[in-house]
Parts: structure tokens; sequence; C-alpha cells
């Protein structure tokens, strides 16, 4: 049996193989310069680990009080030297993303400052926590208050309105690097570098914090390396590389650092607790991993870009535009072929293959949602994942894939699935 006979079993028909060749060979180059992208951050990553000197004792976990954990702050010196940054908190105990941000914003916030988002409104999970909306333990709760300035129509920064809104009690910015699941570009990281200096320029004493979620690793250079205090992401995303089970990190200053973890664990505490509990092991391989992965998850997503531009569809970012995240958005336009989608995706999954997903009411959400998943960790979006609300315009979002060859079959698989049901 041969690679196109498998395919064949696995579900695609000759048509589809064969749009798929057209497309992975048209784009050979474009994965090259991604190719060449992960080569240097997974250089980058060995001799961070080669610094540390990383060895087998790095592995062992932690109990109880995790007091000592070597393993624990060789991880944390690892993260702190791939980020270029004078210290680093990575955890367990820091159970999502959205969990990071949060203990960065606590953490580096007191009563009476006031956060500013200059580009716009947050990733959703973030307005509970900031109190945008009403929530028991927010930000707001605690006498810490926000301000917004959004971005302008064409997506550039309003400056102006970013230097009216600085004032004497703005303490901390937050910048988010991915467009999350909102339709503005996701920024890059030259383009973070130079809000940052805009601001500092104006206020030096601000702390500028960045939801680096879904960007970690696909460029050569990180927020971190253009001005950024604190860079905070999960480890069910890009830096996990797929392995790691749970946890989040936030690198940065030592001062901004020391406060994150006397909020995380206590004060007087500090990073010096946290039983690491054996999964020291699976940080490190996941960190190695990760630039390749994370290749794997942007191939995907530009290859689905390029196909659905061609069949039609409004995509973004489109095929050729450059990536600063492993988001990928398709306007589907219609109820049916966002299901389609989601059930070929399902079906391609390495886990739960025989599922098939249906559109069920989520909290937060107006109206059902469908979502695609057969993953190895719960929730992991560095997986081969998608969802979307069934609702106008019936945008499907999807990301990962721990490997291209799974980006590619899924996203073929979903392709499969609209010509059968022909709604192509
Ligand atoms: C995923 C994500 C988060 C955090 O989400 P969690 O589900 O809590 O891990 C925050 N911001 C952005 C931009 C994200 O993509």
């Amino acid at each position: 049996m041969n690679t196109h006979d498998i395919y064949r079993e696995l579900g695609l028909s000759e048509k589809v193989i064969e749009l798929g060749e057209k497309y992975e060979n048209e784009l050979r180059q474009r994965f090259e310069e991604i190719d060449r992208v992960a080569e240097y951050n997974q250089l980058k990553i060995i001799k961070a680990m080669q610094k540390a000197r990383v060895s087998e004792a790095s592995f062992n976990g932690s109990t109880g009080y995790g007091y000592n954990d070597e393993g624990r702050e060789s991880l944390e010196e690892v993260y702190a030297s791939v980020f270029h940054t004078e210290s680093a908190l990575v955890r367990p105990q820091i159970t999502c993303g959205t969990h990071a941000l949060a203990v960065a914003l606590a953490a580096n916030l007191r009563p009476g400052d006031e956060l500013l988002s200059p580009v716009g409104k947050p990733y959703d999970t973030l307005e509970n926590v900031i109190g945008i909306v009403p929530a028991t333990g927010s930000l707001k709760e605690y006498g810490v208050t926000y301000s917004q300035v959004d971005l302008k129509s064409d997506g550039s920064f309003d400056f102006d309105g970013i230097r009216a809104a600085i004032n004497e009690k703005t303490r901390l910015v937050t910048i988010q690097r991915s467009k999350g699941y909102q339709t503005r570009p996701t920024l890059s990281v030259k383009r973070i570098g130079e809000l940052i200096s805009f601001i500092k320029g104006i206020k030096p004493d601000i702390t500028v914090m960045v939801d680096n979620c879904y960007g970690e690793f696909v460029e050569t250079v990180e927020p971190s390396d253009v001005g950024a205090d604190m860079v905070v992401g999960s480890l069910i995303k890009n830096p996990g590389g797929g392995l790691v089970a749970t946890g989040g990190y936030i690198a940065g200053t030592r001062d901004c650092i020391e406060k994150c973890a006397y909020r995380l664990t206590c004060p007087g505490l500090g990073k010096e607790v946290g039983a690491t509990l054996g999964v020291t092991r699976s940080m490190f391989q996941g960190l190695f991993l990760a630039p390749v992965v994370t290749a794997g998850a942007l191939k995907g997503a530009i290859f689905a870009a390029r196909i659905y531009e061609d069949l039609g569809f409004e995509v973004v970012p489109n095929g050729t535009e450059s990536r600063h995240d492993i988001i990928q958005a398709v306007t589907l336009r219609s109820p049916e072929r966002l299901i389609a989608f989601c059930k070929g995706i399902q079906a391609a999954a390495p886990v739960d293959s025989y599922v098939t997903p249906e559109p069920w009411a989520m909290p937060g959400y107006n109206c059902d949602v469908i979502m695609a998943a057969g993953a190895f960790v719960q929730g992991s979006s560095i997986e081969l994942s998608a969802d979307g609300p069934l609702e106008e315009p019936y945008a499907v979002y999807f990301q990962g894939g721990l490997t291209w060859y799974h980006a590619k079959l899924g996203i073929l698989r979903s392709l499969e699935e609209l010509y059968a049901r022909k709604l192509l």
C-alpha cells in the first residue's frame, strides 16, 4: 500500500488528493521559509538548554512543598534564556493562559492603578479578570481601573488616542499579540516593538505585558526582545509542543516575575514552593519540540487559506500575507458548510475520530457553537481543532496540528466533506 492508497482508505477522493498535491507543491517555497524559522528557534532552545546544563536529574519531580526543585529552577532558567528575560515562572499550577495573564496583571497592579489596552478589546476571558463585565474577584473589585483604545479601522495604532489615554494612574499596558477570535490583524513582533517604544517614550516606568498566546516561535523574535516587560502564555498551546498536559508561563524582568510568584503562591513563599509531581520532563521536551510543532500548525493554516481562498471564501489571514500566529479563519457563509467542515476535522483525528460534532449551546455565546477536536490533551489548541458559532457569517476558526501531515489530512478531509455534501 502506498501513501495514495492510505489517503483513499482515510476517506479522500482522487479529486481531493490531487488538489492537496497541487497546493502543497505550490507552497514549497513558503514552507521552506517556515522551516528556516523553526530551525532558528530549535537552535535557540538547544542553546538555552545547554547553557542551563539540563541533565537527567532535571527531570526528577518534587512533592509536598517542592523546595529545592532543581528541575523546576532549571526549566525556568531555560524559559528566561529562550525569551531573553531576567526571569521566568513556568508552572503546572498555572491552570491555563487566562490564569497566567490574571496572575501577571494582579501581581503588577495595585489599588488606584490603571490598566490600559491600546489594541482594543482583549481576549474574551479577560473581561471577567479585568471587570469589563462584573465578576467576583475582578481587578475592578480591587480598585484597578481599565481604559481601552481601539485600533483604527485600517488596523493601525491610534497613537493620538493612546497618548491621550496615558495618565498619572496608568501603571500597566496589556498588548495582545494574536487576534484571537477577532477580525483585526495579528500584530507582528516588529509592530509590538514600535508600540512599546511609543508608550515608554511617553511614560518610561509603565510595565508592558504581552499576551503571547498562539504567537510563540512563529517568528525568530519574541515581544520580550522588543521591550516587553512580561510575555505570557499557555503550555497547551505553542510552547508546550503538544506534550505538556497543563501549565502556563510568564517570562520577564526579575521584579515583575518576583511579584508574579508572590501572587501565584503567596507573599513570602514566591518561587520557592510548587511541587512539580513529575511533569518537568514533558515541559522540557515539549519546549524542545515546540518550534517544529508550531511550524506544522503554520503550514496547515497557510495550506487551508490557499485552498479556501481559491474556492472563493474569505480567509483571514489570506494565503500570501506574513503570519504572526497559528489561527486561521475561513468564512464559510452557511451553517451546513460550517458543520461539514468541523465533521471533516473530527474524522481526521487520531483520538475520537468516530464521534460526530454537533452544534451546542455554550456559556458566553448567544447562539449554538460547533467544535471539533480529537486531542491527546483536553482543549489543547496546538492540536488540530476547529470551532465556530452558528451565526452569520458562519466563520470557522481553526488552528493547530502537531504535525504538518495531520494538519494536511484534516484540511483535506474537511474539503472532502464539503464536496460530498455538494456544498461547493
Ligand atoms: C488562548 C488564549 C488566551 C488564554 O486562553 P486559555 O483558554 O485560558 O488558555 C488568551 N489570549 C489569547 C489571545 C489566546 O489565544
